[in-house]
């Protein structure tokens, strides 16, 4: 018989015909008359029961049947008596294709901890939890290009490789084919970036969003999906090296249509997500909630993972001013027993996630769009306010999280724009290629970037975004 994935199989009635599967082991239990082997490939969280007779299988093949090893299986389809599952498959045939050693494979059946399956971050999908999180991974990537495709946006990618810091945070890699014992110099001992394959000084992209103004100056509505890197020196469950962005970036939209759109996009996967991943979320929402109830009382969830993720399809977002915002921080006292003890600068500074999380899920209990933060803690490209303080930006904040995605209204008045750069000590001829754009036939256009892995954490419930990425590139981590 032709291979069936174990999800349709399951999907289906019993047929009482002979099926081929083949997976990996989960377990094996039973013996006598009949053992039990708990069988997945990888296409969904449930496993297929096999039900072997020693009479029928060899012995020398039951020995090799261990957790971990690779299996095709032939057999009848019936009906299954054990709960939660329809159909099981009664062995006739068992291959092992390849073996695993019980005494060196590390995934036996047992509770990991994380740390452990980080260092195990090459096995560690073969887990229901992994498994479970790259399926929803893919799902919504997948919803992702649904929904602009639909909208009419195109898909355009920037490039990886690039010579500016969009940012202006100064967290770039640096990208060279200089031999590091070699380096060539200048007469006055700087490197001599001429000298190099790019002929200047590159870095990997800390954002796609400065060639995606360029692309939405000629195609109107585009969004970029891709890779980018950042040298963040702070360690935390919420930054990466190496991130997945996703920045749409609209001609003759203002901050209001930018907010618009991100709320829609926002709700449409996570609403994607809840109809097309039950069984993933299902399963990932236990394992969240029981986690959550292990730790101590002021670092608990306000609510559930399904409570929170239709918390995010029910409510329309608050808008706030991130000056009414810092005054509401100042104006409620943190308890410091509690869990939200935090302390707020006042006006001027940058938010922690402390700050952000309570103004979602202790005073608005929304989302919230924060906007019009002050200018001098924003990136040169946001578009000026007529206060002359604050630019039109807008961060959008969930619960559990804090900020998930940044956008802002472009400054697309050059002259505007060229004085931020000056007072920013940005050089123009660096930029020329994007100044351009304001030169000719300028326009008011707006974007955001949506951190794909700050998504990723909010849907599946996870509390480390290393768990969240199949390989995740941290300080000291680029092992796998
Ligand atoms: P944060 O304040 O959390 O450091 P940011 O303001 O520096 O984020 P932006 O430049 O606004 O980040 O990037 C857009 C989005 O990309 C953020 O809203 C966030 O969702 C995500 N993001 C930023 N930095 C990282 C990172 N190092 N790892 C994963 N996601 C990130
Ligand atoms: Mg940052
Ligand atoms: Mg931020
Ligand atoms: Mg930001």
């Amino acid at each position: 018989p032709a291979r069936v994935k174990i999800k349709k199989l399951l999907a289906s009635e019993a047929s009482e015909q002979q099926a081929n599967v083949k997976g990996w082991v989960r377990t094996k239990r039973g013996g006598k008359p009949v053992f039990f082997i708990a069988l997945n490939d990888g296409s969904t969280i449930n496993n297929i029961q096999i039900v072997a007779d020693p009479e029928i299988i060899s012995e020398n093949i039951i020995k090799d049947i261990t957790t971990g090893a690779a299996l095709s299986v032939i057999g009848k389809v019936v009906a299954s008596k054990g709960a939660g599952q329809s159909v099981e498959i009664l062995a006739e045939n068992i291959e092992v294709i390849g073996k695993a050693d019980a005494e060196k494979y590390p995934l036996q059946p047992k509770k990991h901890s994380m740390e452990f399956m980080r260092e195990k971050a090459h096995l560690r999908m073969r887990s229901s939890t992994f498994s479970a999180i790259f399926r929803i991974r893919h799902s919504l990537a997948f919803a992702i290009h649904q929904f602009f495709h639909e909208k009419g946006f195109y898909n355009l990618h920037t490039p990886i490789i690039t010579a500016n810091d969009a940012e202006g945070a100064g967290e770039t890699f640096h990208v060279t084919n200089f031999d590091l014992d070699k380096i060539p110099m200048t007469d006055d001992g700087k490197v001599d970036y001429k000298k190099d394959f790019f002929g200047k000084e590159t870095n990997l992209t800390v954002s796609g969003q400065l060639e995606g103004e360029l692309s939405a100056m000629a195609l109107g509505e585009i969004y970029t999906f891709g890779p980018t890197f950042r040298a963040e020196n702070s360690n935390t469950t919420r930054h990466l090296a190496e991130f997945w962005m996703v920045e749409p970036e609209m001609a003759f939209y203002d901050l209001n249509d930018n907010m618009a759109l991100a709320e829609e996009m926002l709700k449409y996967v996570v609403k994607y997500a809840l109809e097309n991943c039950q069984d993933d979320l299902d399963f990932l929402a236990k394992r969240a909630d029981d986690e959550d109830k292990q730790k101590p009382q002021n670092e608990r969830q306000e609510m559930g993972l399904m409570e929170r993720l239709k918390f995010i399809l029910e409510n329309d977002f608050e808008k706030v001013s991130y000056t009414d915002a810092i005054e509401i921080l100042r104006n409620s006292k943190p308890n410091k027993k509690k869990k939200f003890n935090y302390i707020i600068e006042g006006w001027g500074a940058d938010l922690q996630s402390e700050h952000e999380r309570f103004l979602v899920e202790k005073h608005f209990k929304k989302p919230v769009i924060l906007f019009d933060y002050p200018k001098d803690i924003k990136a040169f490209y946001m578009r000026q306010n007529d206060d002359d303080k604050t630019v039109g930006a807008m961060d959008i904040l969930f619960p559990g999280i804090g900020e998930i995605v940044g956008g802002s209204q472009r400054e697309e008045r050059l002259d505007k724009l060229t004085q931020r750069m000056k007072e920013m000590d940005i050089p123009e001829d660096e930029l020329w290629w994007y100044l351009d754009t304001r030169k000719f036939g300028t326009a008011p256009h707006s974007g955001f970037g949506l951190g794909f892995e700050r998504l990723m954490l909010f849907v599946t419930g996870m509390g480390n975004i290393r768990d969240v990425i199949p390989f995740p590139r941290t300080p000291d981590n680029a092992e796998f």
